[in-house]
């Protein structure tokens, strides 16, 4: 058996293709014992590895704080806020991420209370021209990486209502904390561009009316496919825990939700 075999036959960690393989190329003791030891080898790896990827991403959870809507303090090697909105205590961020130029989302009396000399503040051109200090502009597609910390901006828009057109080039952001890739989704419908995000940790709007439903952000998280998805976009402007739970309920055995206490 080639080499090639031998590896086809554990990567894919099927027992089967050993059998198929073994007749084909005729039996042999030495080849039945590779075949079968690597597979099982695998076999009882494979659930470790995965139950200690989800552990990460579960530790990662007690770093993200919900301070309402689409506000959250995450707290990884920098701390970064996003769409700061309504903020009851003040703070420093490392960096601010704001998705669009709507009142709650680009606040600029809330950003002010979280915002010191050194904060980079980043966010689409309209909502920009409101803010003052250290300012990065993005679009669609951009990435960049601000003090180590790797950010994407990607597309958020609706499909099926007039309040984000594309056009307007608003965004959602993919960025990395403690290794994890976190998205934060912006005000947007389920998009076709989300089966082509790499996400640990999904953050998704489940209100509608302005946004996704919770059933098309159900939608949504089974093509992203993230490891963990928090609900939010509810409790403020529209929506209820409700729409959480059933975003959650939609989930079940799926996709781990984790609904989190306004803090
Ligand atoms: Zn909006």
């Amino acid at each position: 058996m080639s080499n090639i075999l031998v590896e086809r036959c554990g990567v894919y960690n099927l027992l089967k293709i050993c059998d198929i393989i073994l007749l084909k190329e005729g039996m042999n003791e030495m080849k039945i014992a590779v075949c079968y030891l690597s597979s099982l080898f695998l076999i009882l790896l494979l659930p470790l590895s995965v139950t200690a990827e989800v552990k990460e991403v579960k530790a990662m959870v007690k770093d993200i704080h919900w301070l309402g809507h689409d506000t959250f303090k995450v707290v990884g090697e920098k701390v970064v806020y996003t769409d700061p909105f309504k903020i009851k205590k003040k703070d420093t961020a490392d960096i601010i991420l704001i998705t669009h130029e709507h009142y709650d989302h680009c606040s600029p009396e809330d950003v002010k209370k979280i915002q010191g000399p050194n904060t980079v503040i980043i966010a689409t051109s309209d909502c920009a021209k409101k803010l003052s200090g250290k300012i990065k502009i993005v679009k669609p597609g951009d990435k960049i990486n601000v003090e180590g910390i790797e950010i994407e901006a990607v597309p958020s828009y609706n499909t099926d209502k007039p309040f984000h057109p594309k056009a307007n080039g608003w965004v959602g952001y993919i960025f990395t904390a403690k290794g994890q890739r976190i998205y934060i989704a912006g005000d947007t419908d389920y998009i076709p561009e989300m089966k082509n995000f790499k996400v640990d940790i999904a953050l998704l709007p489940v209100s509608g009316t302005y946004v996704m439903t919770a059933d098309e952000a159900v939608k949504a998280a089974l093509d992203i496919r993230p490891k963990l998805a928090i609900p939010m976009h509810y409790g403020s402007i529209v929506g209820s825990e409700k729409d959480a739970k059933r975003f959650a309920e939609g989930l079940k055995g799926k996709i781990e939700v984790v609904i989190l206490q306004e803090e």
